[in-house]
């Protein structure tokens, strides 16, 4: 943020003006994860967590806890009971398992020799010289690991049908189009550990037998497309990428394509579209691109999250990560925690962690002591899952029961005062406005839900448009092309589900 590069300039400068530059390493990191209480310096070794610091403490910081000793009290997070020592003792760290945000907020990622560090590049060595391709497959099918962008394939299978795909020409694919409102998981992993990312492709392209990968990122990054840049760079000019592989033979380099931000292109074929420099619009599937994607060639696709998780199975075994999580959801979810929520932010906790542990525990309850509500997850596709449902178990299985979905890992919390129905509205008219139009069931059928709802909300409904609701929303799951269409009426069925009072009691308010 603008804050926290004035407090490391400030910094800088009180460094030099206390002369300490020589002892004291200034290190900018990527995110904690913690975005209420940012920005944040962590004092290393005292393991200091200063909070909400603002650029006109650096000189205190500097004279009083480095020259001095004497930490600056004022700054200092412990929580709200004070009981805190060390930042991961605080409760919004205690219940998370950061293994795909292990590097965030730890080191500096524009420099791969920090990633190397922390056994960077580490994984890449272990499939090319020791595993080779298939028990780098088979790991990774032990693993259980799934597809964090939403649907939820197994990613050991995918690698394998484009393995097994006949074709000269293969690419690897990450999808970086993260669109859903209120989510930044994917953004705030590229920007603070770019490396994880590139080092997982290239593990897919030697698995797969591709040489060619592309990751495909909205231009609205522009951190984490500059800091993937220099990563990219770094990685050639260490022999990671490019020709021959630390002497593998194998060959392999990454281009960055961005994307102009349309919702749609973050759908696996209208991505491929868009790289190709057509048109980002959907096609039918199958042909799935594991076979047949980029310009016509088999094709692994999978998105950030997913591609992070990679190393880190490779170098701890299949059999360690699919001891994290649920019979059927392995390892952990990264989620974008915003919405009425006290500690907003950035989290990672194991597959299974209920819903009660991240908004009152992680999430230290809802703002100004109000109560729950709802919280919705999987953004636009997506729907709402009430109070009662607390104590479930958050995974694919469960999230789905609910009515609603995984999606990516948005997660917006609602308090009493929220009005569902709205919720629901804001929801469809972002997808009628992200709709490429190309289909009618999601182009007509959106637009016609969404004016129901209006009407709905103003006052003019009527209890038949609750059937009405009904039909079209089955009709567009059914006949939609792609899965924007399909899923769009997901939050407004999921209100139906969950919360049918508060539609009838916006009719029965009639005017
Ligand atoms: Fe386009 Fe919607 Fe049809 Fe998908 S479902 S192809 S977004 S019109």
């Amino acid at each position: 943020s603008n804050k926290g590069n004035a407090l490391y300039q400030e910094l800088n400068r009180a460094l030099h003006s206390e002369g300490l530059q020589e002892d004291v390493q200034l290190v900018k990191t990527g995110c904690f994860g913690f975005c209420e209480k940012g920005p944040i310096i962590k004092i290393l070794p005292d393991e200091t967590f200063y909070v909400q610091v603002d650029p006109d403490d650096a000189k205190e910081i500097a004279s009083e806890h480095l020259v001095k000793g004497r930490p600056v009290e004022r700054l200092i997070y412990r929580g709200e009971d004070q009981s805190a020592e060390r930042a991961e003792d605080l409760p919004f760290y205690r219940k998370q398992l950061r293994l795909v945000l292990r590097n965030c907020g730890v080191i500096d990622p524009d420099s791969i020799d920090e990633y190397i560090a922390r056994e960077g590049y580490a994984a890449l060595e272990k499939a090319l010289f020791e595993l080779g391709a298939d028990r780098t497959i088979d790991e990774l099918m032990k693993s259980g690991l799934r597809g964090r962008g939403g649907a939820g394939f197994l990613t050991a299978k995918k690698w394998l049908f484009t393995r097994k795909a006949e074709s000269e020409e293969k690419y690897v694919v990450c999808n970086a189009d993260e669109g859903d409102p209120g989510a930044y998981m994917d953004r705030s992993t590229l920007e603070g550990d770019p490396h994880s990312v590139l080092e997982a492709m290239t593990i897919a392209g030697y698995t797969v037998g591709a040489q060619r990968g592309y990751i495909y990122i909205r231009a609205e990054y522009p951190l984490a497309i500059e800091r993937l840049q220099n990563a990219i760079e770094q990685a050639r000019g260490y022999g990671l990428l490019g020709e021959d592989i630390l002497g593998s033979g194998f060959g392999f380099d990454i281009e960055i394509r961005l994307g102009a931000g349309a919702f749609v292109c973050g759908e696996e074929t209208a991505l491929l579209a868009s790289i190709e420099g057509r048109r980002g619009m959907p096609v039918p599937r199958p042909p799935f691109p594991a076979v047949k994607g980029l310009w016509g060639k088999p094709t692994v696709i999978n998105n950030v999250e997913t591609f992070a998780n990679v190393p880190l199975i490779l170098l701890r075994g299949g059999d360690w990560f699919s001891k994290i999580g649920t019979e059927t959801s392995k390892g952990t979810k990264v989620f974008a925690l915003t919405g009425k929520i006290n500690n907003s932010g950035l989290i990672e906790v194991p597959m299974g962690t209920t819903l009660r542990e991240i908004i009152y525990d992680i999430g230290g309850g809802i703002k100004d002591g109000r109560a729950f509500k709802a919280v919705q997850t999987g953004g636009p596709s997506g729907g709402v899952i009430p109070a009662d449902h607390l104590d479930t178990p958050i995974d694919y299985e469960n999230l789905q029961k609910l009515g609603s979905i995984m999606g990516s890992g948005g997660m917006i919390v609602m308090d009493e005062d929220d009005c569902m129905v709205s919720v629901a509205k804001f929801y469809l008219e972002f997808t009628v406005e992200e709709s490429c139009g190309k289909c009618a069931p999601c182009r007509v059928g959106g637009r016609t839900l969404f004016n129901i709802l209006d009407r709905i909300t103003r006052g003019e409904g009527e209890m038949a448009d609750l059937k009405k609701i009904r039909d079209l929303s089955q009709a567009m799951r059914r006949a939609s092309l792609c899965g924007l269409g399909q899923t769009a009426s997901n939050p407004v069925a999921s209100i139906l589900r969950h919360f049918e009072d508060e539609l009838t009691a916006h009719i029965k308010k009639k005017k």
